[in-house]
């Protein structure tokens, strides 16, 4: 099963895509910090927006 996680900036086109949801949490941290040092989000609101396709 792929997880999938779409950013939650509108502009930002940024999908993330892995096997498990702390593959995913990894590459979203990573995105967050190089495009969106600002944003503050938390780590519960970022799982409930894993989907899973
Ligand atoms: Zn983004």
């Amino acid at each position: 099963m792929t997880q999938q996680f779409d950013c939650l900036i509108e502009d930002c086109d940024f999908t993330a895509r892995g096997e498990t949801e702390d593959e995913l949490m990894m590459q979203i941290e990573q995105h967050r910090q190089g495009n969106h040092p600002q944003l503050d989000v938390s780590e519960e609101e970022i799982r409930r927006n894993i989907r899973t396709i």
